[in-house]
This record gives C-alpha cells, structure tokens and sequence, in this order.
C-alpha cells in the first residue's frame, strides 16, 4: 500500500493488524467501493470529521439511529447526568420503564417490550419466542431482508452481505440453516407455494425492507402475508429496527396500518448507544423468563447509558419532526433524480419512504434483491468515492439507505444535490 499519506492511512494500517479487515463491521470498510475508509475523529449535527480534519455531510447517521443527527445537545446532556449516576447496575432502573411505556404507547403490536443491546440480539431472541409459541421451528424470511447476524437468518440477508458478495456464511450449521426458508420479496406466488409447503413458527420480514437498499413492498404483498401466516398458524413478525420510531413514532406497523404478532426494534431506541427491544401481546410476551418459561437475559440490557439517549431520542420525535424528516427526504430524493436527469448519463432511480431512502443506478427502482443486484455496482462506488472527494458522505454500499436526521438542513441537501450532480458529471 506505500507509505501513509494521512492520518486516516496510518490508522488503517494499525488497524488492519489487529482487527480482521480493519474493522469491527464489515461495511465500515468501504471496500465494495474500492477505498480505504476514513477515520473520524468527532460529528456535530449533521456533519462528521475524519482525523485529517476534513468535514462531510453525514447520510450514513450510523446506519439509522442517529434519528437527531450527532451529539445532540439534549441527549448529551441525558447521556452525561446518567453517566454521572452510575453506568449500569445490573438491577432495575425508572428510566427502562419509561422508554419502555413510551415504545408500548407508540407502536400497535406492542403491550410489553424486552431490552436487548443489540438488534441480532432482539431477533435472535424474538424467533426463540416464536418457536416456543407455536411449538415449531421452521422460519420463513425474504431474500434481501436483513435480521442482524442470527446462525438461522444469515441466508441471502442483503446488508453487508450482498455489500461483500456473500449469500449465506460459513460457520453457519446446515441444520440452523436448513430450518430457514428464503424466498423472494414482493413475489405472491413463492408465498402462497411456502406457506402451502410448509409449517412455519414465524415469518420475519423488514415491513419496509431497507438492507437490499430501500425496497418497499408492492400494494397488497405485506397483507397476503399477514393473511398467509396466520392462516398457516405462525406468527408475523416485523423487524422494525430501521423503521421503528423513523417512518412514524409508530414504526412501519403505524404506517401501513398492519399489526404484527412481535415486532423488532432497535436503531433509534438507542439514539446512538447500544438498544434494542423485542415486544408484543402481553400474551406471547409473558412467556419471557422470569414471567414465564422462555430463557433470555443480558447483563447491559436497558443499560442506563442507553435508555437516557432513547429517551431524549423518542421525547423529541413529534408530528412536527416527522414532517420534517419526510420534507428532507423529499427534497433530497427529488434532487438526486433531478441531476441525474440533467447530467444524462448514468440511468438512477431513487426509492424514498419519509425518513430514508436509496439511489439505485438503474433505470427502474427494484423490487426485489434481484433487482437490486441489477444496479451497476460499479457506478455506486464511483459516485461515492466523487461524493467523498466533495465533502459528503453517503452509505458506501448499494445496499444501504441513506438517512436523513433533524439535524440536516434544506443547505445540507442542497450542497448534497450539487455534489452528486458533479460527481455525475465526473464519473
Ligand atoms: C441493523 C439491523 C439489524 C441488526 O441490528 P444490530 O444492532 O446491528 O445487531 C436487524 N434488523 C434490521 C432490519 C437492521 O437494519
């Protein structure tokens, strides 16, 4: 690699000796983009520095929980006074009472919630509960949809799997494996034919699949599912970890008014700190050890860190700062289509739902993973390496979303839109 030119470089070099890839999350690499990462030293509202001093505009936001942008000024505030209090206590606390009462208020499928610190954690845990429910074990999932980094999910899983190219990981048992069906997204048919096929525990699905790049679901496809899985006696289970308290307070359940039997979140439940919840029916929830018979336990779960920066997360996210988010993706998506239109030579379809949304390089937007690996990869990573060079900073994946937060400003798309149009232009 020659000799380091910049502080990023010499970081990466340590870095690459003792962390595998460099890494401790293998999309961080920005190898699919075919680059070095940059290693940042501090962010502030919508912008990050790297350790050479230069600044971006942000649409990475940690991959979705920075909902408020970084070091909000509030929940720095929270997060410091809980420090103070003491880090964690491995006993119960007020807060982790509240943030929970303020996600059963906010979400439909929601009566009781179980902390977790992480959102593999979260579904790990939810299909344990889904398989004890219904006495089965077999799990349906879409390709493309990804649940975290669960042995029995991992299969076409999108994220930073399609990002390196990997369908499924070694290391996984065939029969963990063998115990999950995947089918394509938004594809009536290979439904009805697996739901025929087969007695499933669970579906679990993303309501708005954002880990193939943003994917929605075609009118119609996520009630015949709903319908579907009942019918066949399994439990509907949302991941909503991206979309949980982003596309509404109410997550995608709210939005789409479809009501899951345990819902999934993560993300912005932790405003930036290590949370996650798994929650549903008192029901289905009071099968939880100690309430009831189903194992599951975390020594930092509701860690008081984290519940405060949830809490000064969700007591910010209003009718007003939904309209917000949903003003900025709008501007930022119709931005992106329309200096791509200008520029003329490179086909961009921008999929956007009011919190997210994803630049595919190519001419129609995708309905499913397929699809999306359609996209020229090869364009995406140029544009992103044109972006950086322009001080912005987008997911360095195809298969990622991009994510506006409410500390980005109509200035902030605007610079973004001018960037893309001459990277464009460059490419
Ligand atoms: C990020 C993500 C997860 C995994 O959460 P981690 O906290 O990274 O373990 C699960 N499901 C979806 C939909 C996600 O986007």
């Amino acid at each position: 690699m020659g000799v380091p030119v910049s502080a990023s470089a010499e970081w990466q070099a340590r870095a690459l000796a003792v962390l595998p890839g460099g890494v401790n999350s293998p999309v961080r690499a920005m190898r699919s983009i075919g680059r070095d990462p940059v290693f940042i030293a501090s962010a502030e509202g919508s912008h990050i520095r790297d350790v050479d001093g230069n600044e971006y505009i942000d649409w990475v936001c940690s991959w979705g929980p920075l909902i408020l942008g970084h070091a909000d000024p509030e929940l720095v505030a929270a997060v410091s006074e809980a420090a103070r209090r003491g880090t964690s206590y491995g006993a119960p606390t007020p807060g982790e009472v509240l943030l929970a009462e303020a996600i059963v208020a906010a979400m439909p499928g929601v009566e009781m919630v179980r902390m977790t610190s992480s959102g593999t954690e979260a579904a790990m845990s939810a299909i344990r509960l889904a398989r004890a429910v219904t006495g089965r074990e077999t799990l349906l999932k879409f390709a493309g949809c990804y649940h975290g980094h669960v042995d029995g999910l991992l299969a076409d899983a999108g994220s930073g799997l399609a990002t390196q190219g990997i369908p499924a990981s070694p290391g996984v048992p065939a029969g963990v494996a063998a115990a999950t069906i995947t089918i394509p997204f938004n594809d009536p048919a290979a439904l009805t034919q697996a739901l025929a096929r087969h007695r499933f525990a669970a579906v679990l699905v993303e309501p708005i699949p954002a880990n193939m790049g943003l994917v929605p679901a075609a009118p119609g496809f996520l009630e015949l599912l709903a319908d579907g899985i009942r019918a066949n006696g399994g439990l509907l289970v949302f991941d909503e970890v991206i979309s949980g308290f982003r596309v509404a307070r109410g997550g995608a359940q709210a939005r789409l008014g479809i009501t899951p039997d345990l819902t999934i979140m993560g993300k912005v439940i932790g405003g930036g700190l290590p949370a996650a919840a798994y929650g549903g029916s008192r029901e289905h929830m009071e099968r939880i050890a100690p309430a009831g018979d189903v194992y599951q336990a975390g020594t930092l779960s509701g860690n008081p860190l984290a519940v405060a920066a949830g809490l000064a997360t969700l007591a910010r996210l209003d009718r007003a700062a939904y309209d917000r988010l949903a003003a900025l993706t709008d501007r930022l998506a119709a931005g992106l289509r329309e200096v791509a239109a200008q520029v003329g030579r490179h086909p961009l379809s921008v999929r956007a739902v009011p919190g997210l949304l994803t630049p595919f390089f190519r001419a129609d937007a995708p309905e499913d993973y397929a699809q999306a690996r359609e996209s020229n990869l090869e364009t995406y990573g140029a544009f992103c390496r044109e972006l950086l060079a322009r001080g912005v900073y987008p997911p360095p994946s195809q298969f990622e979303a991009w994510f506006p937060s409410l500390a980005h400003t109509d200035a902030d798309v605007d610079a973004t839109i001018a960037a893309a149009g001459a990277a464009l232009a460059a490419i």
